[in-house]
């Protein structure tokens, strides 16, 4: 099956679930899902991480009055159409609001829902002119929506405009097509992102499972393409919230897919997600876990996005115990506290005070 037949085949709307979803859950939110993915769901457990993920859920519609419709301030941030500017150096730019797959846990959901906003080169333009006439911008994010939804041509003409901007130098591209669609990875889309720029793509998986045969092979063929490969994940209860199934997770995306594991997202306040949330506590603890278990390069970083748009904090967890002048107490990954003593020139003065249990957590 090619994959466009294979888009065709598989969760295409509401109309397609089945009736034991009530129909004001299935038609809240958009609903798709492609074949492959949904090839991935054991039918016999009812907690299946993977249907978690696109299946509609009646909790979906319980919104909290804390949760926001613009959870981490895209728009608040946005100084054009198609953009938002948050940090001097990057900016995110969105092709397309349309989607493989429609997550449940996707934080940018009301604005992938608002409408049906797809790809066409006017909705870009003023959004290109604005990284034109911002020298301080030097990394361009394709997010959405996904970008790899696009066509060849598509896709070929938005790097040859973003590589044009010469003070442009890197091109990232947030994707979750080699999670969900892998055989959309064809010779012809890892040419259309071939040019000057240095490519970073960075995928979504959340669970192991996820992590097939045909995943591995999109993912080599990036590789080849002389692109890096990143990986973001949401942490998410029910689906990944154990330092067990994120251990697995982490080491199989760099053993097998050749990504590194990049951040782990906490949940954001968008609506309807409350179940989905893990406590910052417990997941400190997962993280905290995980130092012990996996080598530096499988570690992800635990970060919150601040609402409003204040951008992204790492959550830790911390290692300073305490610290005295220039004695300073660390924890090691195996739980000891143990005291560091810098030795630095004789005339450098002291710079910061003494303190106890600095940062804390898990
Ligand atoms: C997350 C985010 C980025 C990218 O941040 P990195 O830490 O470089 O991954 C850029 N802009 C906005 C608005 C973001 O939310
Ligand atoms: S693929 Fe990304 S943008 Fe699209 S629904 Fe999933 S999380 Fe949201």
């Amino acid at each position: 099956m090619s994959w466009k037949d294979q888009l065709k085949n598989g969760l295409r709307s509401a109309d397609d679930l089945d009736p034991s979803v009530p129909a004001e859950v299935a038609r809240a939110f958009k609903v798709r899902a492609p074949r492959p993915y949904l090839d991935l769901i054991d039918p016999t457990d009812p907690n299946d991480p993977i249907a978690a993920q696109v299946i509609p859920d009646a909790r979906e519609l319980d919104f909290r009055p804390e949760e926001l419709e613009d959870p981490i301030g895209d728009a608040a941030k946005s100084p054009v159409p198609r953009l938002t500017h948050r940090y001097p150096d990057r900016v995110l730019l969105y092709p397309t609001y349309q989607c493989a797959v429609y997550c449940r846990h996707c934080f940018r959901k009301e604005a992938i829902n608002d409408g049906n906003r797809g790809f066409s080169r006017a909705a870009l333009t003023t959004a290109l002119a604005y990284v034109g006439a911002h020298p301080e911008v030097r990394e361009v994010i394709l997010t959405g929506g996904d970008p790899l939804l696009l066509t060849d041509d598509q896709l070929a003409w938005l790097r040859a405009e973003i590589e044009a901007i010469p003070h442009v130098r890197l091109l990232r591209v947030h994707t979750r097509i080699p999670v969900v669609l892998p055989d959309r990875v064809t010779p012809g889309l890892v040419a259309a992102l071939d040019g000057r720029l240095t490519v970073v793509i960075v995928a979504h998986f959340n669970h192991p499972r996820e992590i097939t045969a045909s995943a591995a092979s999109a993912a080599r063929a990036l590789r080849k393409g002389g692109y890096v490969l990143m990986n973001q994940a949401v942490l998410l209860r029910g689906i990944n919230d154990s330092a067990d199934v994120l251990e697995d997770l982490c080491r199989e995306l760099v053993y097998s897919l050749g990504m590194i594991p990049y951040y782990l997202h906490h949940c954001d306040l968008t609506r309807g997600l409350s179940h989905l949330r893990v406590p910052i506590e417990e997941g400190l603890a997962i993280v905290g876990a995980l130092r012990g278990r996996l080598s530096g390069v499988c570690q992800p970083t635990y970060v919150l996005d601040l609402p409003g748009g204040g951008g992204k904090i790492p959550l830790g967890p911390s290692y300073v115990e305490g610290r005295e002048a220039h004695r300073w107490l660390f924890r090691s990954w195996e739980g000891a506290v143990v005291p560091y003593v810098e030795v630095l020139s004789a005339d450098l003065p002291v710079v910061g005070g003494s303190s106890q249990g600095q940062g804390g957590g898990g």
